[in-house]
């Protein structure tokens, strides 16, 4: 396989480090561009620049001598985020992407895959927990829930215009809840696995085992490991299809499912606390018809194997921040609870305690 100049925008973000470090591994050179570094890892990219890709002179700089873009750049969370900061999040989503492509353009990149969102469908077809999956033609009446769906959705069609207006090849897939160990997982932009995983530690280390839950926990969602999202974000670059393509598990599980999931992992018994908060739409599923069809291919991580390597890497993190003196509750904000002795020696740790 030939080298290429690859550009991945978001780089020191959670998908967008990950897709840094397979993309050395298949031997192409790398830029990566971010308004941050990687915060647990150091990056593998050839280059790496920080800049605000809000700012059109730095997307014209960031696509300069690239023959590939991967657009991950974006402002985003978990619902937490997501359902409170519609204004930035479509503001600046809106300007990273409106510059970054036009910027490809002028510098003759021959490629560019964009990163949208199951976020992208409409409200409508997502009220039930048992929710018929979501195949790509449904994103259409449009009517997604919040700023950050309608933004991803401009984005889809800004790719689309660009490939028959200026010849530019654009890929578009579609993520659906995407988790794994170098994530956010705590801070408020973390998203239901990372959190649980959080809570889950927390409870175990600090012997106390109520978790919140927002909500009554009875929404739906499928989870994807990311060993299988960059595997298929490289899959569907190197494909001939260009139209929007889902990318997730079809796996539905509830959240409650999903906590008592990283409970078994953890080897402790957790005690629900159903709390107001916000739950995104009510069920959400990926139809992967067109995915097998596509790419010959379609994720292949458990859920259960994904879950347990990215419980041992929060646990860690949590483990290290509670020897460290910060107090890290589940409950009541501001509370704290005794580190249990394990904690700071983990060799004492019993196993299956709560
Ligand atoms: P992330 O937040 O970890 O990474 C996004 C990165 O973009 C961050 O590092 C952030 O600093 C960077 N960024 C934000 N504003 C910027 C700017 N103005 N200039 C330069 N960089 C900027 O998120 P992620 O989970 O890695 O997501 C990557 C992409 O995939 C995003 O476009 C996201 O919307 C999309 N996506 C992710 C999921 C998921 O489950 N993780 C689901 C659907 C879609």
């Amino acid at each position: 396989m030939s080298q290429k100049r690859v550009l991945v925008t978001g780089a020191g973000g959670f998908i967008g480090h990950h897709l840094v470090t397979y993309l050395k591994n298949e031997g192409h050179w790398v830029r990566g561009v971010d308004l941050k570094k990687p915060e647990h890892n150091p990056t593998d990219a050839d280059e790496f620049e920080l800049m605000d890709l809000r700012r059109w002179d730095n997307c014209l700089q960031a696509t300069r001598g690239i023959d590939e873009v991967y657009a991950l750049a974006a402002d985003m969370g978990g619902m937490g985020f997501i359902s409170t900061n519609h204004a930035p999040i479509l503001h600046n989503n809106a300007l990273i992407n409106l510059h970054t492509i036009e910027a490809a353009r002028l510098n003759g990149v021959q490629r560019y895959l964009y990163t949208s969102s199951a976020c992208i469908y409409p409200d409508y077809r997502q009220k039930e927990a048992a929710v018929v999956a979501l195949k790509e033609e449904d994103a259409y009446p449009a009517q997604p829930e919040d700023a950050y769906g309608w933004e991803k959705l401009i984005a889809e069609r800004l790719c689309m215009h660009y490939r028959k207006d200026y010849g530019l090849e654009t890929r578009v897939v579609r993520f659906h809840n995407i988790f794994g160990p170098l994530g956010t997982w705590t801070g408020g932009r973390e998203k239901a696995p990372a959190a649980l995983c959080r809570k889950v530690a927390i409870a175990k280390l600090t012997r106390n085992p109520e978790i919140e839950i927002w909500g009554d926990g009875e929404q739906t969602r499928s989870f994807c490991y990311i060993d299988d999202c960059v595997r298929g974000i490289d899959r569907l670059m190197q494909s001939s299809y260009s139209e929007p393509l889902n990318l997730g598990q079809d796996r539905l599980i509830t959240v409650n499912e999903l906590a008592d999931v990283v409970a078994r992992i953890a080897g402790v018994t957790i005690k629900r606390k159903h709390v107001p908060g916000p739950q995104g739409v009510r069920g959400r599923n990926s139809d992967n018809t067109r995915l097998r069809q596509v790419l010959g291919w379609e994720p292949e991580i458990s859920l259960e194997e994904g879950l347990t390597r990215t419980y041992e890497w929060i646990e860690k993190q949590v483990r290290s921040m509670l020897t460290s003196g910060q107090v890290m509750t589940n409950v009541i904000p501001g509370a704290s609870y005794p580190v249990a002795p394990e904690a700071s020696n983990p060799a004492a740790a019993p196993a299956g305690r709560p």
